[in-house]
């Protein structure tokens, strides 16, 4: 299939690329590179510079190239910011992606991969969370991305296309070849600021939060590899077969992992101590957020390939460590 993958110059889209090109199907990028890089293309692999909202674009990259099917990834993703910047996380992540589906209803395509989180469930009323719970989110990120899906479903509904919203928790790791990996700025997750510290590269990491109703007081999160996330997609692919579909699926591997683990599995694999201390806690965390995936495993044959953390973080650490900085 000809795939268009809007943010595919980020963290999770570039290693979906990657998939994609490896599982047969051809994929051109659609990135306004504000938060992406170039570099994380193959190349080879068209990159249009362009807003997702700008229609003239998409229309003419769709006819182009022939697109079929589009990966959705570009959204700012950053819970604080969007606490504090609502406006632009809905002008963004809602009002942006509305453009897009617009635009691409025009132009025909009917197949939707959307990437959404695990953020819409707010604070679940129990763990491990499966899709039938209640969608509240807490904060204006998981909001937009609520509104994305409902719109998604009244569009299927509507007999317009076919989509797959999947609600990733924690995305992790890096390439096993080390050709991606996570390169945010800047940075707010517990993976590479860990591994920062570690190198000396950031300050000590702060747990934020010891006093949770958890094993060891911290917060518990489901880590799941990057192109573990990748292979839903593609295989997500072959479900839209028909307008009206509408998949949501939860994509993590279901063991939680506490922030205290997590420094403890930097340190095993980086055979070097995670300098931190301990904080208050972070406004908006809930304390355990695990996935029950079985409904990924159900519909898309999916099951995670990487399920040791030391794994996880041990990709991260190779691609942290491979660059200068
Ligand atoms: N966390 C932490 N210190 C940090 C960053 C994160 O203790 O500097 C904790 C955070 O409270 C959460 C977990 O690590 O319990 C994962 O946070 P992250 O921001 O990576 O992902 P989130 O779960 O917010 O999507």
């Amino acid at each position: 299939m000809n795939v268009l993958v809007v943010g595919g110059a980020g963290y999770i889209g570039s290693h979906c690329v990657r998939r994609l090109l490896a599982a047969g199907h051809r994929a051109v990028v659609l990135d306004d590179l504000s938060l992406g890089h170039a570099s994380a293309v193959p190349d080879g692999t068209p990159l249009v510079r362009a807003g997702m909202d700008d229609a003239s674009a998409v229309r003419e990259t769709v006819r182009l190239h022939g697109i079929e099917a589009v990966f959705h990834f570009a959204a700012l993703a950053n819970v604080g910011e969007s606490v504090r910047e609502p406006e632009r996380y809905h002008a963004h992540n809602v009002v942006k992606t509305h453009a897009l589906l617009a635009a691409l209803e025009a132009a025909g395509v009917r197949k939707f991969v959307f990437s959404s989180t695990c953020a819409v469930y707010g604070v679940p009323p129990r763990v491990p969370i499966s899709e039938d719970m209640p969608r509240v989110p807490v904060n204006p990120y998981g909001r937009t991305k609520l509104e994305v899906e409902l719109s998604l479903e009244d569009a299927a509904r509507a007999g317009r296309l076919a989509f797959a919203a999947l609600r990733y928790f924690n995305a992790a790791g890096a390439a096993a070849d080390g050709s991606t990996g996570e390169d945010h700025e800047p940075e707010t997750h517990l993976i590479p600021l860990a591994i920062g510290a570690a190198l000396g590269r950031r300050p000590p990491l702060t747990v934020f939060g010891t006093d949770y109703p958890t094993p060891d007081g911290t917060c518990l999160r489901d880590y799941v590899h990057v192109d573990d996330l990748a292979d839903a997609h593609v295989a997500a692919l072959a479900r839209l077969d028909r307008p009206g579909v509408g998949l949501a699926l939860n994509l993590g591997t279901g063991r939680p992992h506490s922030v205290r683990e997590v420094i403890a599995s930097v340190e095993r694999v980086g055979g070097r101590p995670v300098p931190h201390a301990f904080g208050p806690r972070r406004e908006g965390d809930p304390p355990a957020l695990f996935a029950d995936a079985t409904r990924a495993r159900a519909e898309l044959g999916w099951a995670p390939r990487h399920v040791g953390l030391d794994d996880i973080v041990s990709s991260a650490w190779r691609w942290h460590i491979s660059r200068p900085r």
